[in-house]
């Protein structure tokens, strides 16, 4: 009777850990509510992705404890992680679906990379710096994400063996829309970067099903610049 009972404590006990929700998504539900939902990304498909995202996997260790804050961080090689309302805002206009194949252009940490990854068929990214291409790739291959081709090389170039896109992401800031990128989006296609010097703006260009190109901006940024290769 006393073991039976013992048992079931036990029992108890074993659930109850294992039911818990680890820190981490705890931070990160936290993250979407607080500064998120209330700026006003409302797309469930987005929210549920960074919800299930370990943010706190793409910084270095040193500044893993603060990966769900609202700020960018650091990721090295003087390059930064975007802010967390930043990644959702971007990903909601960009108005993926899961037929879509997607080029970004700056991999950074391959946080972006991997919030689009559930949401669409596959991903192309493109990054400049050489240690953090190859970083990023081993950090989404080690996390199991297996629809992102990582390249290091030039964004300006695009990635014309792999184009036309049905979406383009930058997540570095060119003073121009660059050329290339136009061309290799496909119409009906939709692709959102960050253009300007010191002062930037969001802008999203869309392209018509005959080929038209309309520009619209929607929110004053800070990124880093797009830089040519050396
Ligand atoms: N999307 C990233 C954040 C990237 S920060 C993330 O989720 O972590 C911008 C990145 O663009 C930097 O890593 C920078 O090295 C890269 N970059 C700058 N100029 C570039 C270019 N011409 N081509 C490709 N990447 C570039």
């Amino acid at each position: 009777m006393v073991r039976s009972r013992l048992m079931m404590k036990l029992f108890l006990m074993i659930t109850v850990v294992f039911s818990q929700k680890p820190d981490w998504i705890i931070q990160a539900e936290k993250m979407i509510n607080e500064q998120i939902v209330v700026r006003g990304v409302t797309n469930q498909n987005v929210l549920k992705v960074l919800s299930t995202t370990p943010r706190h996997r793409f910084v270095p260790p040193e500044v893993a404890k603060y990966a769900y804050d609202d700020n960018p961080l650091p990721i090295g090689e003087g390059q930064t992680i975007s802010q967390p309302y930043i990644v959702a805002f971007m990903t909601e206009i960009l108005e993926v679906d899961s037929s879509h194949t997607v080029l970004e252009i700056g991999t950074g940490s391959g946080y972006q990379a991997a919030v689009l990854s559930p949401l669409v068929e596959q991903v192309y990214s493109i990054e400049i710096v050489k240690a953090l291409a190859n970083r990023a790739d081993r950090t989404l291959r080690k996390l199991g994400y297996n629809n992102i081709t990582v390249r290091w090389g030039d964004g300006y170039a695009g990635w014309p063996e792999k184009a036309p896109f049905d979406r383009i992401i930058g997540t570095a800031a060119p003073p121009k829309i660059p050329p290339a990128l136009i061309d290799q989006l496909k119409p009906g296609g939709i692709m959102v970067l960050p253009v300007g010097n010191k002062w930037q703006e969001l802008v999203v260009v869309k392209k018509s099903n005959s080929g038209t190109i309309s520009k619209e901006t929607v929110l004053p940024v800070r990124f880093v610049p797009m830089v040519h290769p050396e």
